[in-house]
């Protein structure tokens, strides 16, 4: 992505789905604990308020709101970017803010206008960077000032604890002063946060370990003190490295496609910035070279490398006509491409967009995960004062009362808790997108990994879409050839793969003018040619007009028998004739539909508006169930029922003609949707390449992605519980409570960044 930030209008008030229900981290400090912070920010930014440049021209309207999105640097721990969002949501005008740690993003709703650089303030005050457009990737992670910190406090330490020991007969001045060398350098960061984080009035991790880290020093326990600083920012440190490979693949992915182009201009070629190359341009693509822009082959011939887009890096065979996408690396031959879209709307743009819009997404299991840290959090530390405050007043010793108060405060961070969902949900989206699976979000995720049931659709979905006219069965008094002239005629503007069909097998005929046409849906086309009336269709639209189909029965029959879609021709006169469609099962759906079998999603469906016969043939063949002669309408209803079945159900199609069955299903997967921008934009999954075993991969993949963040969740969880019951009692040191938290929340990123890693080997 060329730009840090983008602006999108957003017309209407409609929320996106999966943010339907209200961000309750937003909501609550509209109400209540944020007040304070309201006023505060208000004050430490400029008042005036400017018109926005970065608004597009016609976009916003009137009480419209828009978004922002600015990426943010240097989070180094999840319950910080709770802070960072309460800091932005804070700002009048901003009406909601959303951070994710793991993505590295705020995505923020304002009223339109509201100045970039007042939500970019907002960020600083809460300690974090902005990245700028463009910015080269910073210096490798152990250069970075974090590193250098985290390290000399980390020495600073090991001195300490050989002074501790004796060894150099040291006095006690020089330990303590070694162990306050460790908490300065090395704390001073978190010590920063947590003033930031005590302002928007969050108990966030940098407060907890901080009131930790004075307490122990307090009680004169400085090497408890250092130890929690060094084990806390070195944990944090490791977390962020881990994490910041998996965030910036996917903009690294985008990052493929070449700034200039050669473009032919003027009857001579130059090389232009690629964003300067106008849609109907003509580009050269040299061999070897990465493509720029999406287009079309006018020109040559060449085998492509589409892996940025559809993730299969085997070469495809490109020649005049075909679709090429900017970041595909081209083989040995020179074409000339049309460009058909801008550098900046490219598929690969858009997709990166896209993938990166739903990592910011918050899953369900991390709305849970924040409505349990809300009550988590505050309880412990409540437990932590009465812990320091009553034994002592039944005479019990003070120092170790507290200590003990200390430890539980650490635990009452749930670090690895906040962060073990969305590592899963960047990771495993990061993953799909490599293997040209686009998830939106992390509600399509973890739906897809709970999949028990899924619909199909027939034609080009199981099949290849790609039918055939294989027998031709005359009744009146035309011959087939002109049977099929008046039948092509009549589906030449007709969008179904059938009217291809039929429009192939009449190919070099002259076809008469056709007019009056109309296309009746799922049922097939009528028009007049000449004076006549004709009908083209399935044996439902004959029904339904009363035209009587008897005379037709034994050559339905012979077509049905046969396997093959029956499409019906029909006059004033009655029926004229029938053509058999054959469409071949894709080879790879048995073995997708097996897979998808021992995945675990065991009630497959196929759902088609064909006849009883060939639908039965293919459903047999693959052994699915199926519902023939359906409506459009009722494909919909087919998919509720599933839903309604199984608490939730997918459909998979190709996006255009079943966007209504896919929208009413719980996770809608469309197939081949690099060339369709429809398909791209509103399904749930998006299958780049027009392959069914994407399917069993991204069904697979968003299992595993459940599974991890069910197992993240639970250990989490778990790993609190035994400390907190562990802590009143004096067994838990506060080295063993940092050590204990770190450990959870580096175990739980590596486990779920190890869907990412998968791929990658
Ligand atoms: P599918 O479930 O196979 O995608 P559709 O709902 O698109 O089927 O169409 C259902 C049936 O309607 C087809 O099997 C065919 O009989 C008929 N039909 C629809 N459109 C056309 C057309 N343009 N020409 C001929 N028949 C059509
Ligand atoms: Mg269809």
């Amino acid at each position: 992505m060329s730009r840090p930030k983008k602006m999108l209008p957003i017309l209407g008030q409609t929320p996106e789905p999966e943010q339907a229900a209200p961000d309750p981290e937003a909501d609550g400090c509209a109400d209540d604990c944020c007040s304070g912070v309201a006023a505060e920010a208000s004050a430490s930014t400029p008042a005036t308020r400017q018109k926005n440049p970065e608004v597009p021209e016609g976009g916003p309207v009137g009480g419209g709101f828009e978004k922002t999105v600015v990426r943010v640097e240097g989070m180094d721990c999840a319950s910080c970017a709770a802070t960072v969002e309460r800091r932005v949501a804070a700002l009048p005008g901003v009406r909601r803010a959303t951070v994710n740690f793991a993505a590295g993003r705020l995505d923020a709703e304002h009223d339109v206008g509201l100045p970039t650089g007042e939500i970019e303030g907002a960020v600083r005050a809460a300690g974090y960077g902005v990245a700028k457009t463009g910015e080269a990737e910073g210096p490798p992670f152990w250069r970075t000032p974090r590193a250098i910190s985290v390290l000399a406090s980390g020495l600073l330490f090991a001195v300490g604890l050989a002074l501790s020991l004796g060894f150099l007969g040291a006095p006690e001045l020089a330990r303590v002063g070694v162990f306050l060398a460790a908490i300065v350098v090395g704390g001073l960061p978190i010590f920063r946060a947590a003033v930031v984080g005590l302002r928007a009035r969050h108990l966030d991790m940098n407060v907890l370990m901080s009131a930790a880290v004075v307490g122990a020093a307090a009680i004169g326990q400085w090497a408890e003190a250092a130890s929690v600083v060094v084990l806390f920012a070195a944990g944090n440190a490791l977390q962020v490295y881990a994490i910041d490979r998996t965030r910036g693949a996917v903009r690294a992915l985008a990052r493929l496609a070449p700034d200039e182009v050669l473009v032919e201009r003027g009857g001579s070629e130059v090389v232009v910035p690629a964003e300067e190359v106008a849609v109907g341009e003509t580009v050269i693509i040299r061999p070897g070279e990465r493509l720029a822009v999406d287009g079309e082959v006018v020109e040559g011939s060449s085998a492509v490398d589409e892996a940025p887009v559809t993730g299969e890096s085997v070469p495809v065979e490109k020649g005049v006509g075909d679709a090429v996408y900017s970041g595909s690396l081209n083989g040995q031959g020179g074409m000339l491409v049309r460009a058909t879209k801008r550098a900046g709307d490219s598929t690969l743009q858009r997709i990166s967009r896209l993938v990166e819009e739903a990592q910011a997404k918050k899953a369900p299991a991390e709305q849970f995960v924040d409505r349990f840290s809300r009550i988590y959090t505050p309880v412990v530390v409540a437990a932590a004062v009465a812990l320091a405050v009553v034994p002592p007043l039944f005479g019990a010793g003070f120092g170790e009362w507290f200590y003990r108060a200390l430890a539980l405060l650490i635990i009452a961070c749930p670090c690895a808790l906040v962060i073990s969902t969305p590592v899963t949900v960047v990771s495993g989206i990061g993953a799909a997108s490599r293997r040209g699976i686009l998830i939106k979000g992390g509600v399509a995720l973890e739906a897809a990994g709970r999949l028990r049931a899924l619909a199909f659709d027939k034609t080009g979905t199981l099949t290849e879409g790609r039918p055939v006219v294989s027998r031709v069965v005359t009744l009146g008094a035309h011959p087939e050839a002109e049977a099929l002239r008046l039948a092509a005629a009549l589906e030449r503007r007709s969008e179904h793969p059938l009217a291809h069909a039929i429009l192939t097998a009449a190919d070099g005929s002259r076809l008469p003018a056709v007019t009056g046409f109309r296309s009746v849906a799922g049922r097939g086309a009528e028009g007049e040619i000449g004076e006549a009336r004709y009908l083209i269709g399935s044996r439902r639209l004959f029904e339904e007009r009363g035209v009587p189909l008897a005379p037709a029965e034994a050559a339905l029959s012979e077509v049905e028998q046969a396997g093959e879609t029956p499409v019906i021709l029909g006059g004033e006169e009655g029926v004229l004739a029938v053509f058999g469609l054959a469409d071949a099962v894709r080879p790879e759906a048995k073995a997708t539909l097996e897979s998808l079998r021992s995945a675990g999603v065991d009630d497959l469906v196929m759902l088609t508006g064909d006849a009883e016969a060939p639908a039965r043939r293919i459903a047999d063949g693959l052994g699915i169930s199926y519902r023939a002669r359906l409506l459009p309408e009722q494909k919909v209803e087919a998919v509720r029922d599933l839903v309604a079945k199984h608490g939730s159900a997918g459909m998979v199609g190709d996006g255009i003609n079943d966007a209504p069955a896919l929208a009413a299903s719980s996770v809608g997967f469309a197939m081949g949707a690099a060339g369709t921008d429809v398909a791209l934009e509103t399904a749930d999954v998006a299958l780049m390449q027009d392959d069914l075993t994407r399917l069993a991969e991204a069904v697979r993949l968003a299992r595993a992605s459940e599974r991890i963040i069910r197992q993240n969740v639970l250990v989490s969880i778990a790993i609190k519980g035994v400390f907190v019951l562990l802590a009143p009692f004096g067994l838990v040191a506060l080295w063993l409570a940092v050590l204990a938290d770190m450990g959870t929340s580096i175990a739980v990123t590596l486990n779920g960044l190890r869907l990412f890693r998968r791929v990658n080997t």
